[in-house]
């Protein structure tokens, strides 16, 4: 396959997509036949805080972040815990990132309704962010869709919620390495041999981006790194009972 073939995407049909019923026709506008893409990978995602978090790394500290976390986890959107869930998807063709983004619309569900009437965002609302007086401080954009801005935030976004074995190795779009060497994860922290409790992130003989192989070798070490711990560690916790 060539590399334009091979250009891919992060979708996530957000829990307002999902409280709404707007899957299937979310699904429909983004198909083959409307968008010619192709499906790469597919999973349903409670999503933990630690993924919520990693995944909007780049919005940490403004006004509507913590709004933003309750948003993706779903708790905003559902009481009941276990129906708190997103679906992820990777679609795959020339131009898929800028496809989707056509199709999904401007980020503001406001300014989708009045300029790309049709678009996926102008189902959206604005929610307003209230302060503990009760006084507007922002706005939330519940905005259904998320797709991914440019081909370095589809890499990470795709490497945070996909391992390789998610995704048919045909249509592998980063470098993998087969692992040596067992790493595992226990309260926060990178460990190298498993204790009580501890979670195993990778075990010899595993399947897994040569990114991350690279980062986790350099925080064994202690050297620094552009991804956190957590964000290796966020797609091996995902739907894992043991993380919150
Ligand atoms: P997404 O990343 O979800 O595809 P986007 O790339 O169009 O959307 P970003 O700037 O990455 O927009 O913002 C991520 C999400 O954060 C938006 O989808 C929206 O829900 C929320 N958001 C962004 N900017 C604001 C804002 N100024 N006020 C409130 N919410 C915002
Ligand atoms: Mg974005």
């Amino acid at each position: 396959m060539d590399k334009q073939e091979l250009e891919q995407t992060l979708v996530l049909l957000k829990p307002d997509a999902l409280k709404n019923s707007l899957t299937g026709y979310l699904l429909s506008q983004l198909s083959e036949f409307h968008s010619g893409l192709h499906l790469a990978g597919a999973k349903i995602v409670a999503v933990n805080r630690i993924l919520g978090e990693e995944h909007y790394a780049e919005h940490r500290g403004k006004a509507f972040y913590e709004s933003l976390l309750d948003y993706i986890t779903g708790s905003l959107h559902y009481d009941e815990a276990w129906k708190r869930r997103v679906v992820a998807i990777v679609y795959q063709g020339p131009d898929a990132i800028l496809k989707i983004r056509a199709i999904a619309g401007p980020t503001n569900p406001h300014v989708a309704r009045q300029d790309k009437p049709g678009c996926i965002r102008a189902l959206g609302t604005l929610v307003p962010i209230k302060d503990a007086e009760g006084n507007t401080i922002s706005e939330r954009m519940d905005n259904l869709i998320h797709a991914s801005a440019n081909p370095a935030d589809a890499e990470r976004e795709i490497k945070l919620w996909f391992s390789p074995a998610d995704i048919p190795p045909m249509m592998h779009a980063y470098e993998t390495e087969v692992c040596d060497t067992w790493y595992g994860y226990a309260g926060g922290r990178l460990i190298t041999a498993p204790e009580p409790g501890s979670i195993c992130l990778f075990a010899p003989g595993d399947v897994a981006w040569t990114s991350d192989l690279e980062t986790i070798r350099r925080l064994a070490q202690g050297l620094a790194t552009a991804e956190s711990l957590n964000y290796i560690a966020a797609k091996y916790l995902i739907n894992d009972a043991r993380i919150a």
